[in-house]
């Protein structure tokens, strides 16, 4: 596994992309549809995936140099999960350290960036939970209710998560609870801190418990029964946590488009390749224009979709304001893998349900990706009314 291309410091070029690119792409020859059919049937967690891509330098990629990560940009962090979506498997096993790695980055101290990012680029800690979502807040993040009070050197947290992802395959939590009552609060984006919670050491009861849902994505309630946690535990300062998860938000959104190009890069692979060779009617069912145009509209729509994410990602990595584009590409890319995927699943007619063609398992993680980790009703009222200046919702 391990010779496979390290990656290096903040590539410029179109060439060192490109040389990501097949890098990872070469890794993930190693665990073909095979593996994460398997993976999925069983309901496993692809551990050996993970720790081959953590192994090969990639899962890092958002990690400082400075703290043992590969110190890339967003650009080369979305080509790295693109292509394992295009390869066939799902990077939603492990993204979450990307998504969370923001946070960590720009608001965290020195001193829990040196305790714990060197850790995590090695493969010795995992970060990979990120809970913020609660059933009585839902879409509304500043209604969450999880409380975490105060105690002389520690936090006592009490509440519950729902849809936490991979909280048991993961060592450390980026949790944002309530450090004020919301009835308190002026103005009620404040009252939220994020902590990055050891999961490994904390007294009191945490219990995750798994839901079964439609994919394999090791998702569980968890809930906190006076859980205690170190006060050094806070990121940045106590109350600002929601504008802290706000500032990773377009970063999780290119990402986020990112593997949703990937999946349907995947759809479109499968589903020209077989109309090409079904024969039915004595010619392949490619040539119906029933078929051929549904691919080829899904595929226009990807390719444009995949231009806004380089646009988004290029405006991110000048530092320039993107929150419009990132939403319009996890917006576009998520739609367009999903047409991708009905046409896909179309293409294959019956053998499109049979779990041996992968297609209906592909089905179902892209399909997440309109909803999780934000629905694109949201994503279309923050254009409505932040970027058109429309009446609110909310
Ligand atoms: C497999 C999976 C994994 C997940 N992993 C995580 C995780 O690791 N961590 C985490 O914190 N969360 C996670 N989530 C939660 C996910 O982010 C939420 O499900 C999602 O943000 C929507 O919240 P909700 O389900 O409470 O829907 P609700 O907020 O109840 O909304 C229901 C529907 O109403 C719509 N709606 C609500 N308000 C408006 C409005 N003003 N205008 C228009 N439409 C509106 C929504 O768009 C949605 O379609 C996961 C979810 C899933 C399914």
């Amino acid at each position: 596994m391990e010779t496979h291309t390290s990656p290096h410091a903040s590539p410029q070029s179109s060439e060192d992309r490109q040389a990501i690119r097949e890098a990872v792409r070469s890794l993930c020859k190693d665990f073909p549809d095979l593996y994460w059919r398997a993976v999925d049937k069983e309901e496993k967690y692809p551990d050996e995936f993970v720790t081959a891509l953590t192994k090969s330098g990639y899962l890092a990629a958002l990690i400082p140099e400075e703290y043992g990560g590969a110190g890339l940009g967003i650009t080369e962090a979305s080509i790295i999960l693109e292509e394992i979506n295009h390869s066939g498997g799902n990077s939603g096993a492990c993204h979450a350290q990307m998504y969370t790695m923001g946070t960590v980055l720009r608001h965290g101290s020195e001193e829990q960036k040196r305790r714990y990012l060197p850790a995590i680029a090695q493969g010795e800690l995992r970060l990979q939970a990120f809970a913020i979502t609660e059933p009585n807040a839902g879409s509304e993040t500043t209604r969450i209710e999880t409380r975490a009070e105060r105690k002389g050197d520690r936090y006592l947290v009490n509440g519950q998560k729902i849809f936490i992802s991979r909280a048991k395959q993961s060592d450390l939590m980026l949790l944002l609870a309530r450090t004020t009552p919301y009835e308190e609060l002026k103005d009620k984006t404040r009252g939220l801190s994020v902590f990055l919670m050891d999961m490994r050491s904390v007294k009191g009861k945490l219990e995750i418990q798994p839901l079964d849902l439609m994919i394999n994505h090791h998702t569980t309630t968890v809930f906190f029964d006076d859980v205690e946690i170190p006060a050094d535990s806070l990121i940045g300062e106590e109350g600002m946590g929601f504008r802290y998860i706000i500032d990773g938000w377009n970063a999780e959104r290119i990402l986020i488009a990112s593997e949703a190009i990937g999946d349907g890069h995947w759809f479109i692979e499968h589903a020209s390749k077989y109309a090409s060779e079904r024969v039915v009617f004595g010619r392949p069912i490619g040539a119906n224009q029933g078929i051929q145009f549904p691919i080829a509209q899904a595929y226009a729509h990807i390719e444009a979709a995949d231009l806004m994410r380089y646009h988004a990602a290029a405006k991110f990595e000048a530092r320039e304001k993107c929150g419009a584009e990132a939403n319009m590409a996890k917006l576009l890319a998520s739609e367009a893998a999903w047409e991708a995927a009905n046409a896909c699943l179309n293409t294959y007619g019956g053998y499109g349900f049979a779990r041996d063609y992968d297609v209906e398992r592909k089905f179902r993680e892209t399909r997440l990706l309109t909803t999780a980790p934000v629905s694109n009703n949201l994503v279309l009222a923050f254009l409505g009314q932040n970027v058109l200046g429309m009446p609110r919702s909310y």
